[in-house]
């Protein structure tokens, strides 16, 4: 049930290891805190809200932003209270109590122990009134985890009518990989012994599930395409499942003469902060094989069976089945859908392709 899936996710937050994980991606950290921190006409004298606000770490940077005040949501009651004392022992704590046991506001952080989605009368403040709402809520292949529509409801609720979302903008990437981004090279060659006998099960195993890990963009055989994307500041929270289509090519510098295996594809994402709301330093935060790693890493999707794909100026004879090596394909079609699971914090995606 829910109750049960929630407690073991916001559990899993309350570990310092992953907070550690999170905070240790410098690709990561370091795009919020330039877009906080390199935007001052957005954040100085903002309201700002974090959702899922973990160690704070971006309540953090808002607040040395310039901000006039930071609600700091957070789900996982061990990281809230572990947020309010760093705020505190950063002197960024919203009510400070003097010795005399005065109260006076000094800092703009205050730390809320709620969902996102059951915040209502836990603070001070009206419905759409929020300036800026920052989250870190990307999981595996940008959906894992389901957080985007806890974002989107915060959206809808606190954010003012034209208030910034940061990032504001999400896209999935799709490219082909060939033979490299498998485990077949290893397996063919072990001290000189033919383990290939191996390789091939790994590879039909892969074909069950997508893997999450590394993909060196030198073993893309194919161009990327963009799969899908969204517009955090617009977009309805049911387009959160959605079904998108992409075409891959061979790549320009594979031979025209010669076909490529193509065994499955990749996904990535990127998110931006654009210039619609960061106009003095726009930054674009990247998971993509072609740009320093992150711990997102990248999401790889095996087929079944390997599409052969040729460069468009390949004609091919004969009447074998188009994508095969007799004839290899110009074009690989696909369609992939990716929504939230029944299961809730976990994503379903399926994936049809199509040679042509
Ligand atoms: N902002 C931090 C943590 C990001 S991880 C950073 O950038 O390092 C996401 C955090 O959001 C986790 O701590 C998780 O417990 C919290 N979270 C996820 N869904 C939430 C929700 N619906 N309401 C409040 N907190 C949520």
């Amino acid at each position: 049930d829910i109750k049960k899936v929630n407690d073991s996710y916001f559990g899993s937050y309350s570990s310092f290891g992953i907070h550690r994980d999170m905070i240790s991606d410098k690709i990561r950290t370091d795009a919020y805190r330039q877009a906080l921190l390199k935007n001052p006409s957005l954040l100085n004298g903002a309201v700002v809200m974090d959702v899922g606000c973990g160690t704070g770490i971006l309540s953090l940077f808002a607040a040395q932003a310039g901000a006039s005040r930071v609600i700091s949501v957070e789900a996982s009651e061990k990281m809230a209270t572990v947020a309010t004392q760093i705020a505190k022992d950063n002197g960024l704590w919203r009510s400070k109590t003097d010795s005399e046991g005065n109260k006076s506001c000094t800092g703009v952080i205050e730390v809320v122990n709620r969902m996102v989605e059951d915040l209502d009368k836990s603070i001070q403040i009206q419905p759409h009134s929020v300036d800026i709402l920052v989250s870190e809520w990307m999981g595996y292949c940008l959906l894992y985890e389901s957080m985007l529509s806890s974002v989107l409801f915060a959206r809808d609720r606190w954010l003012k009518p034209g208030g910034a979302i940061l990032p504001d903008a999400a896209t999935i990437f799709v490219a082909g990989f060939g033979k490299g981004g498998t485990s077949l090279p290893f397996w063919e060659n072990v001290y000189g012994f033919n383990m290939s006998y191996i390789g091939k099960e790994v590879v039909e195993g892969a074909a069950k599930f997508p893997i999450v890990d590394i993909i060196n963009h030198h073993d893309l055989v194919t161009n990327a395409a963009v799969l899908q994307s969204f517009d955090l500041a617009t977009m309805k929270p049911d387009e959160v499942d959605f079904t998108g289509t992409a075409e891959l090519e061979a790549k320009n510098d594979t031979s025209d003469h010669e076909a490529t295996a193509c065994y499955g594809v990749v996904l990535w994402f990127e998110t931006g902060f654009t210039s619609r709301f960061c106009k003095e330093m726009p930054i674009v935060l990247s998971t993509s094989p072609y740009t320093p790693k992150t711990h997102w890493s990248q999401t790889i999707l095996t087929f079944r069976e390997p599409i052969s794909v040729a460069s468009s100026k390949f004609t091919a004879e004969g009447s074998a089945a188009v994508g095969t090596d007799a004839c290899p394909a110009s074009k690989i079609l696909l369609r992939i859908s990716i929504a939230r699971a029944t299961q809730h914090r976990c994503i379903d995606i399926s994936l049809e392709t199509a040679g042509v």
